[in-house]
């Protein structure tokens, strides 16, 4: 087959499109897609410092990258931002593969950890975690916002860029529905915006295939990691994962049908709900009962920690 754009030789099919393209046409498609998300959804406006969340892991790399031909040289500064949370023989390698590449694309490079910011590492708090009825993920994902909220305000960004992908939209549409959390689903809106947070998120893969992503990595020479987070095959999430796969080659381009329902509902029907305006009485930050999530996961801890 050939190329639909300049019809040199085929390599990949867009299933939901039927669109075939060469290498060098679907490397560009991807710049292209997240161009043209962050436009729709006016991510980015012009001028505003853009913190990039890079755990060093193929998509935030692939996003760094993206990011970095969409942006160099233009009025937007960036800057790359990780997060060790402290999982030995994990987050060591994706940390080294970010800085070679930050090096490389000359983009400043800042690393925050749990341990700094929290006083423990993930593997030292999920010895509490293990009594209790909460995924480390979830578990994790608190501390990780708050990480990442505190890295952004320090070099002083306005937004931070996320690499979460259709794949990761789709899942936590899902996940909120098997969780009875339908008012989360606000929270997915593109246009959503929380005033009580200094920093907005983007998501300027969330139109694109984490298949597809994965693909541009390869064919660009972005580093994969040889080992997978010890704890991310627990919880709900990695069963939808692996469902939605299923459905997708059994049905192709479902996922994108999906993902299209899912932001029809969550932009005409859902509404996000009000976050805490109540200061945290520990750390000031926006909570809704008087002490925030990470606080009160940060407090468990450390009670459970004396006692041992
Ligand atoms: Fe944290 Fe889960 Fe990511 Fe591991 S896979 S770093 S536990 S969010
Ligand atoms: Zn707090």
């Amino acid at each position: 087959m050939k190329c639909a754009r300049c019809g040199g030789s085929g390599f990949y099919t867009r299933q939901y499109s039927g669109e075939t393209l060469c290498k060098s046409c679907f490397t560009q498609s991807i710049v292209e897609k997240a161009r043209r998300t962050i436009s729709r959804y006016r991510m980015i406006r012009p001028g505003e410092k853009v913190a990039v969340a890079v755990s060093g892991g193929k998509d935030s790399l692939s996003l760094l990258k993206v990011l970095t031909e969409l942006y160099a040289g233009r009025r937007n500064p960036l800057v790359a931002i990780s997060i060790d949370e402290g999982v030995a023989g994990y987050r060591d390698e994706a940390i080294e593969h970010a800085g070679r590449l930050t090096r490389e694309l000359g983009v400043q490079h800042v690393t925050l950890s749990y341990k700094e910011l929290f006083g423990f590492s993930l593997d030292e708090a999920l010895d509490w975690k293990e009594e209790r009825d909460v995924s480390s993920c979830s578990f994790c994902g608190v501390f990780r916002r708050r990480a990442i909220d505190e890295a952004a305000s320090r070099v002083q960004a306005s937004l931070v860029a996320t690499a979460h992908n259709l794949d990761d939209y789709v899942q936590t549409f899902m996940l909120n529905l098997m969780h009875g959390d339908v008012a989360r689903l606000g929270w997915l809106d593109p246009a959503y915006a929380d005033d009580s947070f200094p920093v907005r998120r983007v998501k300027p893969f969330m139109e694109i295939y984490e298949a597809e992503v994965a693909l541009f990595a390869y064919q660009t020479g972005v580093p994969f990691q040889s080992v997978s987070c010890p704890y991310m095959h627990e919880g709900l999430r990695s069963e939808v994962r692996d469902y939605l796969n299923l459905l997708e080659s059994n049905h192709p381009g479902i996922k994108n049908v999906m993902f299209r329902s899912s932001l029809d509902v969550v932009s005409h029907y859902a509404r996000a709900p009000e976050k805490g305006t109540v200061p945290c009485s520990r750390c000031g930050k926006p909570s809704s009962a008087g002490l925030c999530s990470v606080c009160r996961m940060k407090v468990a801890v450390e009670e459970h920690t004396r006692l041992l």
